[in-house]
């Protein structure tokens, strides 16, 4: 297949999988510290040199969607949002051909302001993260007081047409478990399509535990009252199984849905369509890999697009067939949500 001029040999791996969905880390820093990602204080940054420029980010996303035939670009963290250049990065990756599909998992810090100018640059949606309605909740589980912040976000967010804006909402034991029906609520009333994303160990702390993880089926028992409907249309290669909400219409007027992400008890690794960058330059082919492998300095190098391209596919093809949490050997990454991107 020829693009643009150049060939796309695809991201394969052994397992028959392709590659087609980037998620991009712009940044490992946060201005929250969510209990199951960060420390409360503690974790050292990555050193400025060390982060991809703009320029660097901008140039492999080309390279992924010109030569790898990569479709859809997630900017993800740390939190997308401090990246001072997050609006030229996305108004360069919308101008590529093909245009991939564009989009952004926030916290939603700051959306208010940016989610008119991030969509005039190209955006085309968001997913934003909520795990409480409760702002002192809030503030146990972030250690940040900016409860008000995010919804002003979420609200910007459908304002600028960033639709169907999505929430994700991990829940955990005794902290907010007895909410996941009041969040749903939320999220018919505002037209907002929720995901629920079970615990996974990739906290800094090392502190996840399958026995007080909060699972699908758990999930899916509390929203029980709303009488859950199994989805029409085919999961694909999406992570989140829908369901459909009987009585309700989302804001497009379509059914509303409500997903559930099992990554742990219900892996979907079978069907994953993903290749992840890091804000350093590492390409890593599962949010679980131990190993990661090195554009920056390929890049910093003078390599040529081609030797990128290739280097990219090596590193894809020995993505293994699935995460191995159940497995004894299983290893937690020594990268932590935030510095991997979620
Ligand atoms: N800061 C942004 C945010 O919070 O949306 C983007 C990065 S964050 C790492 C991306 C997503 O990963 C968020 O929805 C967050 O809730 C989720 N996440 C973080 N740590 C997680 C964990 N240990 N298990 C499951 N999801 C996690
Ligand atoms: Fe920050 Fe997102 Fe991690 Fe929370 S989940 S600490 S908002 S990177």
């Amino acid at each position: 297949m020829e693009i643009g001029g150049s060939t796309v040999i695809p991201l394969a791996d052994r397992f028959g999988r392709v590659a087609t969905d980037l998620r991009v880390s712009l940044t490992d820093r946060c201005n929250l510290r969510c209990t199951y990602c960060m420390p409360e204080e503690g974790l050292a940054w990555l050193p400025r040199p060390e982060l991809l420029t703009d320029d660097e980010v901008i140039r492999l996303i080309r390279v992924a969607v010109e030569r790898l035939g990569v479709r859809e670009v997630r900017f993800t963290g740390g939190e997308p949002l401090l990246r001072r250049g997050l609006t030229s990065i996305v108004q360069a990756a919308a101008a590529l051909s093909p245009r991939p599909t564009l989009m952004l998992t926030t916290n939603g810090i700051g959306l208010e302001r940016l989610a008119a100018p991030l969509r005039d640059a190209g955006l085309d949606r968001v997913n934003v993260s909520l795990d409480t309605l409760d702002p002192e909740r809030f503030q146990a589980l972030t250690r940040r007081d900016r409860h008000a912040d995010v919804l002003r976000g979420l609200a910007a967010a459908a304002t600028a047409g960033l639709t169907p804006v999505k929430i994700n909402t991990v829940l955990m034991r005794d902290i907010n478990d007895d909410e996941a029906p009041a969040l749903l609520r939320f999220a018919l009333d505002h037209g907002y399509q929720l995901r629920f994303i079970e615990q996974m160990p990739l906290d800094a702390q090392h502190r996840w535990d399958r026995h007080t993880m909060v699972t699908a089926d758990e999930i899916l028992a509390s929203l029980a009252p709303y009488g859950l409907q199994p989805d029409v249309v085919s999961r694909g290669t999406s992570p989140a199984e829908t369901w459909l909400v009987p009585g309700h219409l989302d804001a497009a007027g379509e059914p509303a849905r409500v997903g559930v992400i099992g990554s742990v008890t219900r892996p979907f690794c079978g069907d994953c369509d993903r290749t992840r960058l890091t804000a350093d330059g590492q390409v890593r082919n599962c949010l679980f890999a131990t190993e990661e492998s090195d554009l920056r300095k390929l890049l910093r190098d003078d390599a040529h697009d081609d030797e990128l391209a290739e280097a990219w596919r090596v590193a894809m093809s020995g993505k293994r067939a699935g995460h191995g949490i159940d497995d004894p050997t299983f290893l937690q990454p020594a990268r932590p949500m935030s510095a991997i991107g979620g």
